[in-house]
């Protein structure tokens, strides 16, 4: 659904995209992350047709996005890092407007605008002025704005800066609702925590280049390295660990050992139970989820990596 290739990217005398490539899938919810400066923004920006690339290519819901940069227009919503909104117009007529930027007119007009409002719960605020909401609802502003016109792709940079703890949570919940309604999301953010409630694909992004692509499956994010202390040593834990389905990467501890496995609970109850059964003296068998946080973290501390997260 959105793909880029060889994007290149100048600003005077900086190079903000060099040389990337990617593609998100239908349906999906990509997360982007990468430290300050890393061409996050910029890479938006030309996705959404806003900015034209040196050289490369991308095509997002199906359009050539240098090509036609209109019907790109037509098939993506995209919420910039630091958006505005009139202050003085009311919800309604934000949206109103938008959707007749984009030659929506008509039944569609008020039939979308209505929609819209009530997708992102914002029906009730509809005749209130934007000046009067809080930050959270003026982000649901913000993104029905992006929504209204009915885009297929929904380019979003940092949508939750600035947003309270509940308001995120409300905003992840959102995403999850628009992917299950078949959109596919490119979400930008520092707020990696929260990228883990939804993210099912992560673009890392350092000094103008992809570095990592990771798929965020359920099952991938079930995957967990087990802390394994016992009460006392035990000489073959080694080799009883290497002979347990799923149990991977065993590394033995002075006081226990530390393994990846990849199972369910109802799994992991069996395989403590196998360690008891063969007289390992378990006193604490515990799980270290690995999630988006440790790989963004793990490889920006890869050599070559030149800036803190
Ligand atoms: P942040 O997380 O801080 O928003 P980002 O990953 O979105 O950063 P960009 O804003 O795309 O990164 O910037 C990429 C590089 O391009 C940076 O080195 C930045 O200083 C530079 N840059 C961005 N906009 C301009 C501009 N208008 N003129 C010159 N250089 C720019």
């Amino acid at each position: 659904m959105i793909e880029a290739e060889h994007l290149i990217f100048e600003y005077p005398g900086v190079r903000a995209l060099d040389d990337v490539g990617f593609y998100v899938r239908s349906g999906e919810i990509a997360a982007l992350v990468g430290p300050n400066g890393a061409g996050k923004t910029t890479l938006l920006r030309c996705l959404a047709a806003l900015d034209r690339p040196l050289a490369g290519s991308m095509r997002v819901a199906e359009v050539d996005v240098l090509a036609r940069p209109r019907a790109c227009h037509r098939r993506v919503g995209y919420l910039a890092d630091f958006y505005g909104l009139y202050e003085e117009l009311t919800v309604r007529q934000c949206l109103i407007y938008v959707a007749r930027a984009h030659g929506i007119v008509g039944d569609a007009l008020l039939t979308g605008v209505t929609q819209t409002a009530a997708r992102l719960g914002i029906a009730d605020r509809i005749e209130q002025k934007v000046r009067t909401l809080s930050r959270g609802l003026r982000q649901r502003v913000a993104i029905a704005q992006a929504l209204v016109h009915g885009p297929e792709v929904l380019l979003l940079d940092e949508p939750a800066s600035g947003l309270d703890p509940e308001a995120r949570h409300l905003l992840a919940q959102l995403f999850v609702q628009l992917q299950r309604e078949g959109m596919t999301l490119l979400v930008s953010s520092h707020i990696l925590a929260e990228l883990q409630e939804y993210a099912t694909t992560m673009l890392i992004l350092r000094r103008g280049r992809i570095v990592e692509y990771e798929t965020v499956e359920p099952s991938a994010r079930e995957s967990a390295t087990v802390r394994l202390i016992l009460s006392a040593p035990f000489a073959s834990l080694s080799m009883l660990l290497a002979e347990i389905d799923g149990v991977t990467q065993v590394s033995i501890e002075p006081d226990g050992a530390r393994f990846l496995y990849r199972g369910d609970p109802v799994a992991q109850h069996e395989l403590l139970k196998t360690l008891i059964e063969h007289g390992v003296p378990v006193s604490s068998f515990a799980q270290e989820k690995v999630n988006l946080q440790d790989a963004y973290l793990s490889q920006l501390r890869r050599p070559g990596a030149d800036v803190a997260p």
